[in-house]
């Protein structure tokens, strides 16, 4: 026999703090079968006996708020296949990032999996995977079965996280009976630049969770660090932990909780940080080359706007009355008017642009600059390169990342050859990593900004660190048992 499984989601980090907002075009849809690339490990023979009914998959990269009236149509959508291909289906797998924030929700996958829920089998089970970044409400995890989350930051777990979320949900369904499973919310909130794997404490709180998720009576054993750039209640660190063994399950996620508690006051941005101005003298003082800078405020890969001047505009400053001028690529401001100008003019020309400021108003003006157009490239990716007082900044018509090389030399640009590079991002990628000779965060302008407990939150739990910082806590799990 196989058991069907409906799969779904919608899938964004979205904060609100910037101005911005996400629109349904803004998400990659994959309808149907469309979907099955997502989950190529299907083909293996462990899952031999599930049968997969794809529905409909959203996603996009991170943004603003979604606006009400999308969200309203995208889960429409969702319902509507469900109603109509689903029926009968033993479980449903909740595919989504965990942080979407949508105008005038609170909790917006608890309420996208509340509509779901009731158009399911009152039988069907739930497994859900998502980012560690992930918000996770009690109200959320009290409707699923199955619940885990990525084990890497940065994320190079995601495929194996999507698998494990099956592979549990099969462990339990071929054993007819429910896990047992275990939820803290901890008080605490850190951002993702504090948070990497990579680094200490992020390092020793998720590298043991492997390992503890196979001891006995344990099935998994997750741990989220919450995103911190959403003013609601529900954001802060979380702990699931699924199991045959009630009494185990609950202690495992008391321990997980426990630990990430202990550390919380260890946890610092991973490298250096400070405002632009700091960061600049130690650029000037520094002859070495590949110096990298996070512009961190405005980090579109968390959900900013991408289009912040406020570090462009400084370091345009600091290059005309410093007392050196350095060699640095900026990437990025998106804008597709000025790109649309540049291209117009052409290779070589000379152009004065307006730039930025348009997404995100609220952080950022939009400045005026004269440069020359180095390279542009066309396609759907459109992007240009402008050289203004030997910083070649890019323009791009969209939103995008800059995480790897091959992004920077499509573009004639190569960050192992220039002096600074400024990328719009948190903590670095491993290419960019690789090829930075020194790394600091700066404590920029934007809806993400890095120090994050300077912004103002109105709706977030009390007590929270660090925005409390002197109060006792001890972890008490809540268990539903199978
Ligand atoms: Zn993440």
């Amino acid at each position: 026999m196989k058991y069907r499984v409906a799969v779904a989601g919608l899938h964004i980090e979205s904060g609100t703090f910037s101005p911005l907002r996400s629109r349904a075009e803004d998400f990659l849809t994959l309808r149907g079968d469309e979907m099955c690339e997502r989950y190529p490990f299907l083909s293996s023979e462990s899952f031999a006996d599930l049968e997969l009914v794809p529905l409909v998959h959203f996603r996009a990269m991170p943004g603003g708020c979604l606006v009400a009236a999308d969200y309203d149509r995208m889960k429409e959508e969702i319902i509507e296949r469900l109603r109509d291909g689903a029926e009968g289906v033993d479980a449903f797998y909740f595919d989504v990032h965990g942080a979407l924030s949508v105008e005038g929700l609170e909790d917006a996958e608890a309420d996208l999996l509340g509509s779901i829920r009731a158009e399911l089998p009152s039988k069907a089970w739930v497994t859900c995977s998502q980012d560690l970044h992930g918000n996770v409400s009690e109200k959320l995890w009290r409707m699923t079965d199955v619940m885990t989350t990525y084990r890497t930051a940065p994320h190079v777990d995601w495929m194996e996280t999507r698998e494990r979320a099956l592979a549990l949900l099969l462990r339990g369904l071929r054993s007819g009976r429910k896990p047992h499973r275990a939820y803290v919310s901890i008080p605490v909130i850190v951002s993702g630049e504090m948070s990497s794997t990579e680094y200490e404490p992020g390092k020793s709180l998720y590298a043991p969770l492997a390992e503890e998720s196979q001891q006995a009576g344990i099935w998994d054993a997750s741990l989220w660090v919450g995103y911190a750039w959403a003013d609601q209640e529900r954001v802060g660190a979380a702990v699931v932990v699924i199991g045959d063994d009630g009494d185990a399950v609950k202690s495992m996620a008391e321990l997980v909780a426990r630990r990430y508690w202990e550390q919380r006051k260890n946890f610092t941005f991973i490298t250096e940080a400070a405002e632009f101005s700091k960061c600049w003298q130690e650029v000037i003082a520094d002859d070495a080359g590949r110096f990298f800078l996070s512009d961190a405020g405005d980090n579109p890969t968390a959900g900013g706007a991408g289009d912040v001047t406020d570090t462009l505009e400084r370091l345009l400053c600091a290059q005309s009355n410093g007392p050196q001028k350095k060699s640095v690529i900026f990437a990025s401001i998106p804008d597709a008017a000025a790109l649309h100008e540049m291209e117009q003019k052409g290779v070589g020309s000379m152009v004065r642009v307006k730039l930025g400021g348009k997404l995100d108003p609220l952080h950022g003006r939009e400045i005026e600059v004269t440069g020359e157009v180095r390279f542009l490239l066309g396609g759907e990716n459109a992007q240009g390169v402008l050289r203004v007082n030997c910083v070649d900044v890019i323009v791009s018509e969209k939103r995008r990342p800059y995480h790897l090389r091959a992004d920077f030399i499509k573009l004639g640009l190569d960050p192992e050859c220039v002096d600074v590079t400024i990328v719009k991002i948190g903590y670095l990628e491993p290419e960019l990593k690789a090829m930075a000779w020194r790394h600091m965060l700066v404590l920029s302008a934007g809806g993400v900004r890095a120090d994050f407990w300077e912004q103002k939150y109105e709706k977030r739990r009390r007590p929270l660190f660090p925005f409390e910082r002197d109060f006792s806590w001890e972890p008490e799990a809540k268990l539903i048992l199978g």
